[in-house]
């Protein structure tokens, strides 16, 4: 008996451009989500897609039953029934179901830290270049919607949570950044998610490229077995890396480190990424200098939000591991750190590596007690109940040539609604405590910090 129809997982954003996606092609769809609340049922409606809301486990067996293909949206967690399914249905990401719709170049980007700032690289690199390049996945437009532009070629950021679900997926090049602890609750452990990550190469052949880290062991470990062209990056090794104070590629200087906006190890290490990325998607070398000159970095990765007292206070309320806080640390020479938040299932005593360059810890948030048990016997630690506490405390630890940076390795969903919201309040509590001292490389009167796509160059960190 033939199948028809589709079954959305998740009727949020990614979700919603998969119903559009079916119906422009007359399939009949079904969207399931685990809430219930009016603003899904509106969506639905509009949509004109039946809604299943918070369907039992049974419930979501009998429709899935039958159907050509159950779509899975990015945020759906590993214990959800639809893994569970009889394993005669077809589930894939909507990664998975946007590349069988397309036929133009797909680079894509994956890691456990860095991929937002590479995507944004390597798609404004591709731009400047002369290309219709399009980002897409994770950092904003699925990719499901970004196939129905007019791109020329489509930068896509993807999860291990996407690349887990996908059977064909064959990018064009396809790069992995680096692994770190992450996620470990979806995949259900470490073999886990470095295998869903691996996935990126599975499917290349030998005319595409793989770009690798050269200086991370599991990733170097995975390219042995990539079947593409192998390309790689690092600090020290590999075909992009540093020398002599300069970013070189095969073909020789990028740019000299001096030259660019964004310096801390990790900032490198991104950029020669995003080079050897969009470099093997066919962009100018004059382009991803251009490119690196002119980036002063995203919002909340490490942003400078002004200097008082030969002090430095750094908004970094993305970091929400460990690794990336270590990022943040290694860059900078004496830190006051402000850390905790909700604790999404990492070890936090990995951040006892980092106490070399910290002065002092202000634990905030639910793992507060976690932060400090951390850094019992290292390091200074004392607990803040609010932001403006935490700022307080802060501004009485630094000494003058100190940074105090705000990067909590847990979420926001103790106190805030994201990571944004966080590192926007830490900003407006300096701001208050600091007063009209503070000065910043950028505007400091609080327009849309969060809102904008990029600092100007002067604002980033040297
Ligand atoms: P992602 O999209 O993978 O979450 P982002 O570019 O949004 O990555 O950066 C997230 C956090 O990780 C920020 O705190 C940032 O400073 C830090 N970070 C960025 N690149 C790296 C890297 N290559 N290694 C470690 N940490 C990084």
């Amino acid at each position: 008996m033939g199948r028809s129809g589709a079954l959305v997982v998740g009727l949020a954003r990614t979700g919603e451009a998969v119903v559009r996606h079916f119906a422009k092609l007359g399939l009949s769809v079904v969207a399931v989500d685990d809430h219930s609340h009016p603003a899904l049922r509106q969506r639905a409606a509009a949509l004109g897609v039946e809604l299943v809301e918070a369907p039992t486990p049974s419930r979501l067996a009998e429709l899935a039953q039958g159907v050509e293909v159950v779509v899975v949206s990015p945020g759906v967690p590993a214990h959800h029934p639809v893994f569970a399914l009889d394993p005669g249905i077809p589930v894939m990401s909507e990664v998975e179901l946007a590349a069988r719709a397309t036929t133009v170049p797909i680079l894509a980007i994956t890691g456990t830290n860095g991929k937002t700032t590479v995507t944004t690289l390597v798609t404004r690199m591709l731009a400047a270049s002369g290309y219709r390049a399009v980002a897409a996945g994770n950092i904003g437009m699925p990719l499901v919607e970004a196939v129905a532009t007019d791109a020329e070629v489509l930068v896509v950021e993807v999860s291990s949570f996407q690349l887990a679900l996908t059977s064909t997926f064959r990018p064009q090049v396809a790069t992995w950044l680096n692994v770190a602890e992450d996620h470990l609750d979806w995949h259900l452990g470490m073999d886990g998610y470095v295998a869903a990550k691996a996935r990126i190469w599975a499917n290349q052949g030998a005319g595409e490229v793989a770009v690798a880290n050269a200086e991370d062991p599991v990733v170097t470990a995975a390219a042995w077995s990539a079947p593409a062209r192998l390309v790689t990056f690092g600090l020290g090794v590999g075909d992009y890396r540093v020398h002599d104070q300069r970013l070189i590629s095969p073909q020789g200087v990028v740019a000299r480190v001096d030259e660019l906006p964004r310096t801390m190890p990790h900032d490198l290490a991104n950029a020669l990424a995003a080079v050897a990325t969009a470099g093997a998607g066919g962009a100018s070398a004059e382009a991803c200098r251009e490119v690196l000159m002119d980036f002063g970095g995203l919002p909340h990765r490490v942003e400078l939000v002004g200097r008082h007292g030969g002090v430095s206070w750094y908004d970094d309320s993305k970091a929400t591991t460990p690794a990336s806080v270590l990022a943040a640390l290694g860059g900078l020479a004496s830190v006051v750190l402000v850390a905790g938040g909700r604790n999404k299932g990492m070890d936090l005593s990995a951040l006892r590596a980092g106490a070399g360059r910290i002065r002092s810890v202000v634990a905030i948030g639910e793992a507060a007690g976690e932060i400090e048990a951390a850094f019992a016997g290292l390091s200074p630690v004392v607990a803040a109940g609010s932001m403006d506490e935490a700022v307080a405390l802060a501004a009485e630890a630094a000494r003058p040539g100190d940074s105090v940076v705000l990067s909590p390795a847990c979420t926001s969903f103790d106190w805030y609604g994201s990571y944004a919201e966080r590192g926007d309040d830490f900003a407006r509590a300096v701001r208050t405590a600091l007063g009209p001292g503070v000065t910043s490389g950028h505007s400091l009167d609080g327009s849309s910090p969060s809102g904008a796509q990029e600092r100007p160059k002067n604002g980033a960190v040297r």
